[in-house]
């Protein structure tokens, strides 16, 4: 009896920190220190590390490989249907969910099945840079949780981030919307407490600052020139506050972004 009503509560708790945004513990000690201004949403993968070097190929072939197992298809199928979803969508999965009725957690967790470790490639020193930028910083990541959880803790800067938004948490009114939906921005800010003037998303993907500005916040782009995530964008697009090369040009600036 005590046994399965502990049990009870175990899930119950596990649960909640499955919906809510990871990591909430540490913030709310971490706010009532730092209450200095701005909110810093940084995107994760090609903002905070380079996905280019071995990662991208291992996503990549890994969701292929989870959306043939998962729906019986064949590989050239499910690349046409990954590729179709994510364009639609702006996530694989939803698609999955909403057209196939497939298991979210199940298939994130197929999909990004890998050791991160070994993979990961950064700027240096970035937990200093980092803590040396004034203001919270929360992850805002289309990608699965575990992964992002793995990546920060591998970068050495989970502990930078007061919480964590993953795709997992983008539901609203039973729909997924990940970036760049504006509705969902505005419900970030709106669970943070801070208005979209005061906040700041740090970003490769234009197409998510863009999102970004329709819900009244600053955007930083990081731009990689010279790389196929850099390609063809010669202008700064005026949703775009500061272009930065990398996150250490954001971090080292003495004033990041004026008031
Ligand atoms: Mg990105």
């Amino acid at each position: 009896m005590e046994d399965g009503a502990l049990r009870h509560r175990r899930l119950m708790r596990t649960e909640r920190q499955l919906q809510r945004p990871a990591a909430r513990v540490r913030r709310s000690r971490r706010t009532a220190t730092q209450n200095d201004g701005l909110l810093w949403l940084f995107d994760l993968d090609n903002t905070l590390h380079d996905t280019s070097h071995a990662i991208f190929p291992r996503i990549d072939q890994g969701m292929t490989l989870a959306v043939a197992e998962t729906l019986d298809v064949d590989i050239d199928t499910a690349n046409h249907l990954r590729r179709k979803y994510w364009m639609r969508y702006g996530a694989t999965m939803i698609g999955l969910v909403r057209h196939h009725g497939v298991d979210p957690h199940e298939f994130l967790h197929r999909s990004h099945d890998f050791d991160v470790n070994p993979l990961v490639r950064a700027e240096k020193a970035l937990a200093h840079k980092l803590r040396r930028l004034p203001g919270r910083k929360v992850l805002l990541t289309n990608a699965p949780l575990h992964y992002a959880r793995a990546v920060l803790r591998r970068l050495g800067i989970l502990r930078q981030f007061d919480s964590i938004w993953a795709i997992e948490h983008m539901r609203l009114h039973g729909e997924y919307r990940p970036k760049p939906s504006p509705a969902l921005l505005r419900h970030v800010l709106a669970r943070e407490g801070v208005s979209p003037r005061n906040a700041v998303l740090v970003e490769d993907t234009l197409a998510n600052l863009r999102g970004a500005r329709r819900a009244g916040l600053r955007t930083v782009h990081v731009y990689h020139p010279g790389t196929p995530f850099g390609r063809g964008r010669a202008q700064r697009p005026g949703y775009v506050d500061l272009r930065v090369n990398c996150v250490s040009d954001l971090l080292l600036r003495r004033r990041p972004l004026r008031g």
